[in-house]
């Protein structure tokens, strides 16, 4: 047409689209998220214009549509968003005018060829993945309050071209002529799974679609974001068992929003049930991040691996929309909302101790997870300590190590504990003895991990934890409760002893630790204790 204006991008465009086309994205179905992020933004943007120009305000409902047309090998998204003038057209999809992207072309020089990949993340520059699967891209606009459409073109390489459109209302239809080794995107099932992962919870509807009908592709509600006063427990319930891909009600439900150095809206979950595999599995915290809405990742470790259990997701605004996995590693906002997550998870756990009963079921759980928190997190190991829970010489049911340190008597120095395969076992053990007749209380350990933390932890509330198998255990200071029995000298016996079992004993020492029993075996002090000693001999060392 006599109309159509050719444009060159700028240099700096060309480059980028390069860069775009090849290594922005290690999917290419991020386009799509891409498309649907601005196209929501674009809904959210004319609202806001609305609220002082009601004019504005789209007719019935905004919608996202989105039409693949396999025979015309065409993939067409219409929103009733904002839309773009001829001008915006041209700065917006023709420039990197925009101070990130300058920002982006300066660092992108300057950047080692290595980091260029990583760096491309961090800038707003969306629009261009869509030539990582189109080959043509057209743009037909009409921006809300004005009366001409236009249309922007491109191949994506050195120019784009402008012209007059038609459009009924303010909006955008974007054009995608399809690579041929992209037709995978026409499928409308393929379209559907892809924004069920990446943008389920997108507030604007989106539809496909399929066999001439439009269906709708998410849930199009972003649940965390509405105050907690309009989500019922179902509503979270219903919400936690989608994230958890879970059955059970959640044992606890945390929905804040954090405002100051960093801002962000969690909405996270404590499972009531234990999962399948909840030692063994994947390490890694799932919990999902959300920028402005949209689904970024699963795999930003908000959590450290000892909060793995926790479900849920956070949503922030401090971060760049198509931030990259290798760049999340590297922001500074992201280590301050991972520290506050981490914080606001333990400080709800503190909580909830209190209740003894309620945490019990907890701990059960989870508590073999949360402890090796202790023996990995040298930042929180006091803090976890205090929420380990135990079983007891001295009580029933689960006790904690402020409670055991409460008991302990006046002479006594240490916390004492026993690690081995089986509480029930461990309670019935001759190594009590001594300690049973004294009144001091002993920890029983049964978990895999208990071999190994108490070591790290070393102390609590300034009192030793000690493996009351190994080395030298001095109650003399504590008097025997019952009635003492003559102590038997024994000089005579024991070298004798030591002689016989030359070669399977390295010593061979009176103890206060036995009362009823002859004779009971332990470990070097500084070495492994009977319980590390025996998991080692099964690990074959
Ligand atoms: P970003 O979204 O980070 O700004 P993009 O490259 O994705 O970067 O988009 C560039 C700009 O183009 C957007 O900021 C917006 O102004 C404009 N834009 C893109 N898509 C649309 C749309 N569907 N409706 C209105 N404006 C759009
Ligand atoms: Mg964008």
């Amino acid at each position: 047409s006599e109309a159509l204006e050719r444009h060159e991008f700028g240099a700096e465009v060309g480059r980028l689209l390069d860069l775009v086309v090849h290594a922005l994205y290690s999917e290419r179905e991020i386009f799509l998220r891409e498309l649907v992020a601005n196209a929501a933004d674009a809904v959210d943007r004319r609202r806001f214009e609305a609220l002082t120009t009601p004019a504005l305000m789209p007719e019935g409902e905004a919608r996202l549509r989105i039409v693949p047309d396999k025979a015309a090998r065409t993939l067409t998204l219409s929103d009733p968003g904002i839309g773009m003038s001829k001008a915006e057209l041209a700065q917006h999809l023709g420039t990197i005018a925009r101070s990130g992207t300058l920002a982006f072309a300066k660092s992108l020089a300057e950047a080692p060829a290595a980091e260029k990949p990583s760096l491309i993340g961090q800038f707003g520059v969306g629009f261009y993945s869509a030539f990582m699967v189109a080959e043509r891209v057209e743009v037909t606009s009409r921006r809300a309050g004005e009366e001409e459409a236009w249309v922007w073109a491109s191949e994506g390489r050195g120019d784009y071209t402008l012209a007059p459109a038609s459009r009924d209302a303010a909006g955008t239809d974007i054009v995608l002529h399809m690579k041929a080794d992209a037709e995978e995107f026409l499928d409308p099932w393929r379209l559907q799974s892809i924004i069920r992962k990446w943008a389920d919870h997108i507030t604007i509807p989106i539809t496909v679609a399929r066999d001439g009908k439009d269906e709708p592709a998410n849930e199009g509600t972003a649940l965390w974001r509405k105050p907690k006063s309009e989500i019922s427990e179902e509503g979270y319930a219903e919400f936690y068992r989608h994230v958890a891909h879970s059955f059970d009600k959640p044992w606890a439900t945390l929905h804040w929003r954090a405002e100051g150095t960093v801002e962000f809206t969690a909405l996270l979950f404590i499972p009531g049930m234990k999962p399948f595999q909840a030692v063994e599995g994947e390490r890694e915290s799932r919990v999902r991040l959300h920028v402005r809405r949209m689904f970024i990742t699963d795999e930003a470790a908000l959590l450290p691996p000892w909060l793995r259990f926790v479900h849920g997701v956070v949503d922030t605004e401090d971060l760049p929309l198509n931030v990259s996995r290798e760049m999340l590693q590297a922001t500074p906002a992201l280590a301050r909302i991972r520290k506050a997550v981490t914080n606001r998870v333990l400080s709800e756990l503190k909580t909830r101790a209190k209740d003894a009963e309620a945490y019990a079921g907890f701990w059960e759980n989870f508590g073999a997870i949360l402890k090796e928190g202790i023996w990995e997190d040298a930042e929180h190991r006091q803090e976890v300590a205090g929420l380990l829970r135990f079983r007891s010489s001295a009580v029933e049911g689960w006790t904690s190590l402020a409670e055991y340190v409460s008991r302990m008597k006046p002479e006594q120095e240490a916390i004492h504990i026993l690690a081995g395969d089986d509480a029930a076992a461990l309670a019935k053990s001759p190594q009590l003895e001594g300690f049973r007749a004294r009144g001091v209380e002993v920890l029983l350990l049964s978990d895999q991990l208990d071999a190994f933390w108490p070591e790290r932890l070393d102390s609590f509330e300034g009192k030793p934890i000690r493996s009351i198998t190994q080395g030298p255990v001095d109650l003399s200071k504590i008097p025997l409760e019952g009635e003492a029995g003559e102590a038997a000298d024994l000089s005579a016996l024991l070298p004798k002893l030591k002689e016989a079992l030359a070669g399977d004993v390295t010593e061979v020492q009176a103890t206060d630790r036995l009362v009823d029993s002859a004779v009971v075996l332990s470990a070097e002090a500084g070495g492994p204790d009977l319980q590390m000693q025996r998991l080692l001999r099964r690990a074959g060392r």
